[in-house]
Formats: C-alpha cells, structure tokens, sequence
C-alpha cells in the first residue's frame, strides 16, 4: 500500500465519528490504508440467475414482476407474505416471513429483485432478502462482500465506507510489485485488484484479485526476510573456525556405522557454515531416528579440534543424561572433555563444572537450559547446538548464543517440513534436510486397536518379550482425573507387573525426582527392564535401539506429531518394531489421526497432515515466534506461490540496481519501514 495513504487517518472520510472511529480502531483500521487493505472473507452471492441453473434448496437472486395481490397469513407471531411474481415468464411464488409491512408495496406490474432458497417442488422462492429497482439498486447484480465486524460497525455501513474509500483515494493505490513479477504471474495491476477483492463482478475475479493480494503478501514476506539476510550475511564477525577435512574424515572412519549420504550432505554443509567467517545459524531437520546426534556430535567435534568450545542444549534432563552417556563414550578416545550441567546437579558439581568451563578445560557441555543460566561463562564458545529446538523459545536460544562472541548455531528438529516452508517460518536460518534414515530400517507397523483388546496388547508384549526385546507403554496423565477417563500411569505399572509377572517393569513419569528418573531411563537402556511404562517424558529424543514395540495408551488424546515422535522411540535397529496405538474409535478427528499413523511413517507427510489438521499457528506452537501471521495467505494452500515468491525475492534481491535504482523505491521504502516497526532484528 502506498506509504501516504497509511497515512491519512481514517477520520477524513465522511461520516466517521469519534466513536465510529474508536469502534474502526478496535478492528484494526486507523487509516484509509488499512481501512483499503480491509479484505472480506467471503462474498455474499446477489448475482441474477436462471431456473435453468439452479437446482432444488440452492439460493438464487432473480429478477421478478409482481403479478398478483400478495396475501398476508398470520400464526402466532408469525406473518407470512405470499405473492405470486412472474420471472423469466413463469409464474413462482415468493414467500417472505416477518415481513408483513411490504404488503403494499408489492403492486402489480411492480419489478422485485428477491434472494432466496429455491423450492423446486413447490416452485417457490422463500425469501431472505429482496428489494426494488425503482428505488436504485445496491446489492443485486453483484457479489457482496462479507467483512469481519463488531463493535457498532456494521455489514452495510463499513461496505459503504469502504467504497467511499475507494472512489475518494483509489487513484493513489501504487504498484510495488515490480512489473517483471506482474508479468511473470499474470497478476491483475495492484490498484485493480484492490478494487476488485472489494467490489468484483464475478468469482473469477475477485479469486484473481485474491491471487494478486495472497501473491503480494508472500512477496513482501519474503523479500523482508531475504533482505535482512542479506545484511546480515554481510558482517564477517562471527567464527572462523579452522576445520581439517582429514580430521573430520578420520573421526568418521572410526564410528561403528557407516554415515548416510545425508548425513555426509549436511555434515559439509555444516563444517562449510563452520568455516565462514559469518556466524552460521542453521537448521537440521530429519526425521525421528534419522541419526541427527552424531551429525551433531561431528560438528561439535569439529569446533573442539578448531580450538573452541561447543555447547549442546535439550530440553529434558533425560535426553541431557543420555547424550552425555554416549558422546562421553565417542569423545572417549579422542580426549575431548565432557561435561553434564542439568538443574539437579550439587552445587559442588556445578561449581567445578563452571570453572572447568571458564578455564577451557571442558570442551563441551551438554544440558538443559541450565545452560543459559548466568554464571555459565564460556572461555571461547565456538558452536552452539540445540535438540529438539522447538521445545526452546527463541529467547532461550539467544541468551546461549549471546555466551560467546557470535558462535555458530545448529539448532535441530525432528519435525521435518517442505524447505521452503521452514525457510519461511525459521526465518533467517538456512536450512540442511537428512532425508533418508540409516540403512536396514524396516518400516514400523503401525495398529490401532480398541481399548477391549488389551489382552491382545500384553500378550504382544510377551511375545516381543521373548524374542529379548522390550517395550515402551505410553499414558497420557500420570494421576486420575474424575474428568478425564485416563488410565495413569502408576496404576498401569502395578496393572502390568500383575499380569506379567515374569518380566519387569519399569516406571517412569514427571513426577519422580530427576535422579530417579534417570535411573528408570538408564535400567531400561542396560535392559534390566524389559517394559518402561512412561508419562511423554520419554517423548523427544530417547534411544534405546532394542526397544521394538511402543504401546500407547488414549492415543487418541496426542496430537500427531507428538505420535510420530512417540513411535519414532522405536524402528532404532534392524529388528521389525511395532506401534499399536489404544484408541477411543468414537474420538471423531482421533480417528484421522489414528489411520494417518497407520497410513504412512514418514515423518514429513505426518508433518503436512498435521499442519492441515491444526493449521499453522496450532502446529508450530506459541513458542515458535516465527510463524507469520497473514491476512488473506495461507501456508497450506497456498505453498506453491510461496515457493515461487521466495524465488522471485531472492532473484529481485540479487540484483545489485535493486538497492540503487529509483523504480524499486517503493520496496525499499517498505522494507525500511518494516525494519523501524520491528526495531531489533529476529533471533
Ligand atoms: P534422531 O535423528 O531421532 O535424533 P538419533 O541421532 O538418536 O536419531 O539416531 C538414531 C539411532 O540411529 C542411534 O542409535 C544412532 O546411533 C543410529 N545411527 C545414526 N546414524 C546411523 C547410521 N548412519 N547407520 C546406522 N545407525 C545410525
Ligand atoms: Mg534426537
């Protein structure tokens, strides 16, 4: 929108009182700018119709004679207007209700545009709306818009003003896409389409001018992230770290696994960002047990063998415990120091853990957001990971960053998205994807089953059992509530070791103290449980390879991501494993959930089914500040014209007269503008 139309208060339109102006505020609109780029949200259909083309209880708007003296019946309260009027010829019945007062106004001869719901049977129109041409038309003939209102603002009333609006400053809409885009998309001139999304003649246009307004706001989106990027990129004071292609390699060699072609991917990627000199701030997605920690490791290996010192935050103590576990043991032979900081540690720990870290002596620490506490002073902080970054906000990432002079961020997730969506939603970070899981995986089956068949259910455990596997069992609520019929955990587990009393069962839930919790993890990672029956603690992150069967318990209660990432505890090792999902099959959208799960195990088709159930703003959580709230754009729907603007943006971005020449001045006005609105730049 041209700059000088936000800045003409919405008051100099007629007719806009204090307290008209007060109710328009309320709505958002404090200027002809805002009051223009006001969309509605569906448009009411007046437009003339044949018979011909209607079919039985459809609405219709016709154009009509009166041909009879209408009749007026009462009942009760009730008063229904009969008239018979003639359209097209033929002679129908209008029926209006409650609206006794028309009666002399439908004269014989008189023409009477009416709307309503077409009875093929009775040949009648039953009458919403109607009214006189002789009177001057408004609505029929047209499509009206709907708007949101409220307040005092009415349907009628914001319609007229903004049709004033439009006739009084429509002249001074400016384009701002540059014609090369216009032309490419075929997209309608930006002063057009604003008239035509309030006032269109047909649907054809007002979705054309929708198309034109969805495509502009993906645009403009997308040139203001890769705009800051651009400046950002610009600044060479993060770390350089120099990293040695043949230490990376050798480290490689020794694992007990071969890397996949991924992983190999997104490790160059990765040590490439390494080496820059800007700060890297990237995101790793793969899918739940696509092997992300040790890409993760072999980058904070590299960053130890550069000289610095690399930090690994998760959002569990659990997770904390097991990454310390197994990255001790990696680094093991290569003398890399690790340390453990979690909230549960002794002050004494903590205190030697601190200055270790202070005087270089540890090189990497691993915890929870222990981590961005204050007194954890880093003395040369290279890299900073984060697991399962969602569970962070961004606030909590940035403190972790802010610990050392602009180290290198990695922040992973296990919910893997389109590219260009994350691109989208992550904002300024870059983007590296592990696409396929390590060798020999077998997909895991997936069942779900109604609460009478858990006899069943133990008995699979049995069976597993026996074939020296163990399992996870999987409750919702860990107390009994009278509102919510859950089974808890803690009467699960005695349920459990009374049925299967040859085998042992472990517990583990929110309410047992970290130092007990991780025993419960540890015992079943040593097998010296064989059944763990779990609150979602054990949702993110856990890794115990020989577990081959999760249990979960009113799956119907979590959401889909959530159970991916439950099922994904299993499928770890080259042994079939097995999800069976205990569901409620009244639970309506539990039961999409439910055949989704057994539909498919890959976790960006779960990841795009979810984001179609819940919508954006549900799916990528409060916490996540990135998610871009659009007026008329919807990420789902309209995903392929986003991919096309992030295109073009970072095409137009790249011109160098992009920055200089007077024709994209109008980008660049809004980019400042944004910029001053936003004040300090994202995470
Ligand atoms: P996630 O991506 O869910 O964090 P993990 O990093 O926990 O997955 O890896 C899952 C399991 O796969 C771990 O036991 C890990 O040791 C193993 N793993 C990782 N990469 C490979 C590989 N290339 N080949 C075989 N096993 C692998
Ligand atoms: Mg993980």
């Amino acid at each position: 929108m041209g700059l000088d139309l936000f800045a003409i208060p919405v008051e100099k339109l007629r007719g806009v009182s204090t307290q008209k102006s007060g109710e328009l505020h309320a709505l958002g609109i404090y200027t002809i700018g805002d009051l223009l780029e006001y969309y509605p949200f569906r448009y009411e259909d007046y437009r003339l119709r044949e018979f011909g083309e209607v079919k039985d209880g459809e609405k219709i708007t016709v154009q009509a004679v009166v041909a009879a003296f209408p009749s007026l019946q009462r009942y009760g309260r009730t008063a229904r207007l009969l008239c018979a009027v003639s359209v097209e010829g033929m002679v129908v019945t209008a029926v209006w209700f409650n609206r006794a007062f028309l009666k002399d106004q439908l004269e014989v001869g008189r023409e009477v545009i009416v709307t309503g719901k077409w009875d093929q049977r009775r040949r009648q129109i039953t009458v919403a709306e109607s009214e006189f041409p002789d009177r001057g038309t408004a609505r029929s003939g047209t499509l009206q818009p709907v708007y949101s209102v409220g307040g005092g603002i009415t349907q009628t009333w914001l319609r007229k003003k903004i049709d004033e609006a439009l006739t009084q400053y429509g002249a001074m809409i400016p384009e701002l896409l540059p014609a090369s885009v216009v032309h490419r998309h075929e997209l309608m001139p930006r002063r057009e389409a604003i008239v035509r999304i309030h006032r269109p003649e047909n649907s054809r246009e007002g979705q054309e001018a929708r198309r034109r307004m969805v495509y502009e706001e993906l645009f403009l989106f997308e040139l203001k992230l890769q705009a800051y990027r651009a400046a950002n990129r610009k600044q060479p004071d993060g770390i350089a770290h120099p990293i040695k292609g043949e230490d990376i390699r050798d480290f490689a060699a020794a694992l007990p696994f071969e890397l996949t072609d991924s992983q190999k991917q997104v490790i160059n990627e990765i040590t490439a960002d390494m080496k820059r000199s800007y700060a890297m701030n990237r995101l790793l997605q793969g899918d739940v047990g696509s092997g992300k920690t040790i890409v993760a490791a072999i980058a904070l290996y590299a960053s130890v063998k550069a000289g610095y010192q690399g930090a690994l935050m998760v959002p569990t103590e659990i997770l904390a415990e097991q990454h310390y576990r197994s990255l001790t043991k990696l680094f093991e032979p290569y003398g890399v120091q690790v340390a453990l900081l979690t909230g549960s540690a002794t002050d004494r720990k903590r205190r030697d853990i601190l200055a270790g870290l202070e005087m270089g002596l540890v090189d990497i620490l691993i915890g929870t957001h222990a981590l961005i506490q204050d007194d954890v002073i880093f003395r040369k902080l290279g890299l900073v990971v984060t697991d399962e970054q969602h569970r962070f906000g961004v606030g909590q990432r940035s403190v972790l960053r802010r610990k050392g002079l602009n180290p290198d961020v990695l922040s992973m997730t296990a919910t893997p998205i389109p590219r260009t969506l994350a691109i989208t939603v992550f904002g300024d970070m870059d983007v590296s994807t592990i696409k396929e899981r390590p060798k020999g995986r077998l997909p895991i089956k997936t069942y779900s089953v109604k609460h009478e068949m858990m006899d069943r259910v133990v008995g699979f455990i049995r069976r597993e059992a026996e074939l020296g596997h163990q399992a996870f069992f999987i409750c919702p609520l860990i107390e009994e509530s009278e509102k919510l019929d859950v089974q808890n955990a803690i009467d699960l587990h005695t349920q459990l070791k009374l049925t299967l009393p040859e085998l042992k069962i472990g517990l583990l839930h929110g309410r047992m103290s970290a130092a007990e919790k991780d025993q419960a993890m540890a015992d079943f990672a040593a097998k010296l449980t064989d059944v763990l029956v779990s609150t979602t603690v054990i949702e993110v992150g856990v890794d115990v390879p020989n577990a081959t069967l999760m249990i979960v318990m009113d799956a119907d209660r979590f959401g889909l991501s959530q159970l991916h990432q439950l099922r994904g505890r299993v499928g770890r090792s080259e042994f079939q494993s097995y999800c069976v999902l205990i569901a409620n099959p009244k639970s309506e959208n539990g039961q999409e959930r439910m055949k989704a799960m057994a539909d498919t195990d890959d976790g960006f088709e779960i990841a795009r089914r979810d984001l179609e159930l819940r919508g954006p703003g549900e799916f990528f959580g409060t916490k996540q500040s990135g998610v871009p709230e659009f007026r008329l754009a919807n990420l789902i729907e309209d995903f392929a014209m986003l991919e096309q603007a992030r295109d073009d943006a970072a095409e137009l971005t790249a011109l160098p007269e992009f920055w200089t020449s007077p024709s994209y001045e109008g980008l660049r006005e809004f980019l400042r503008r944004e910029a001053a609105l936003q004040g300090e730049p994202l995470d």
